[in-house]
């Protein structure tokens, strides 16, 4: 069974409790437009260019066989239409001018990587951690992983956004222990204009994750002028408290660093320039939040 995988990170601190190795499976259902990890989007393989970082030795069109880079009149040119992913040239470029994002792992491989650091888990109460894009546009493998992770007594969390059919987390649960999940916008029209898809099947999937028994944590990215308010926050983090069970709720600050990925992409990026809200903002929609949810509130 092979997936495609933006990312491998080992001893991770963030993705759930202990020392971690997070695995970011490629691929997303839904685009919300300030994502800071737009190369994880889509599932199939892209390359991602900087420039500046090019010395023009000419390797990577010499590797190209599919005409995507060239050179005309002494330039550089990359035309993305015709790039199939290949990462032909990536590999022979050694000034890391030319990045492939994403590459198919088998689950053994992916298995190599994480039991190399099995004892850190054991100590420190951590464990493996399946991340995206979003892990359930890859269901069979994500399962497949799980399984094998399992296998080894090794304990796992998901970091979802909740908007895959419910068929598929009923098909994961029970292979996980801890599943972490984001309510970004309460207000349904507003989600679908910031995310590209309505929050109806996530507010629901919430509801039967915690009437599963199954231990979760609810987080919010906080992005400057699209859910930073405290209405918007504070009925969140009410549905969020009366969901009952989540150990905690949790506000995530708008992350800038996707700019330099949006421009290796040629993607537009709605947010350049945006930053975090400010430590007084942050901390008038933690006491919101805390107040409206009933529970422990913390700001990431
Ligand atoms: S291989 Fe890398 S450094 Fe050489 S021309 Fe291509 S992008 Fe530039
Ligand atoms: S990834 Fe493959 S197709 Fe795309 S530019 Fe590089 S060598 Fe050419």
């Amino acid at each position: 069974m092979k997936g495609v995988i933006t990312e491998i990170e080992r001893f991770s601190l963030r993705d759930g409790p202990g020392i971690r190795t997070t695995v970011f499976i490629k691929g997303c259902n839904m685009a919300c437009k300030w994502c800071h990890n737009p190369e994880t989007l889509q599932i199939r393989p892209q390359l991602m260019v900087y420039p500046e970082k090019c010395l023009g030795c000419g390797a990577c069109v010499r590797a190209c066989k599919s005409g995507a880079r060239s050179i005309k009149d002494g330039r550089l040119l990359y035309d993305r239409a015709l790039c199939t992913g290949c990462g032909a040239c990536a590999g022979g470029c050694f000034t890391g001018a030319l990045v492939l994002s994403g590459r198919e792992m088998t689950v053994e491989q992916v298995m190599g990587e994480i039991l190399q650091d099995r004892a850190y888990y054991e100590n420190s109460g951590g464990g493996v951690t399946l991340s995206g894009g979003e892990l359930t546009t890859q269901p069979e493998f994500a399962k497949a992983l799980l399984e094998a992770i399992k296998a080894q007594g090794i304990s796992t969390a998901l970091e979802t956004n909740m908007h895959a059919p419910w068929h598929i987390y009923e098909s994961l649960l029970p292979l996980v222990d801890l599943v972490m999940f984001d309510i970004k916008i309460f207000d349904a029209a507003a989600h679908k204009k910031w995310t590209g898809v309505g929050n109806d099947r996530i507010l629901k999937n919430a509801k039967r994750l915690a009437e599963s028994g199954k231990d979760f944590l609810v987080r919010t990215p906080v992005i400057p002028g699209v859910n930073d308010a405290e209405e918007e926050i504070g009925n969140i983090a009410e549905f969020v408290g009366g969901l009952g069970g989540a150990q905690y709720y949790e506000l995530l600050l708008f992350n800038p660093l996707g700019e330099s990925k949006y421009q290796a992409l040629e993607a537009d990026n709605r947010f350049k320039g945006a930053r975090p809200s400010p430590q007084d903002t942050a901390e008038r929609l933690r006491r919101t939040a805390e107040r409206r949810s009933g529970l422990p509130v913390r700001v990431g």
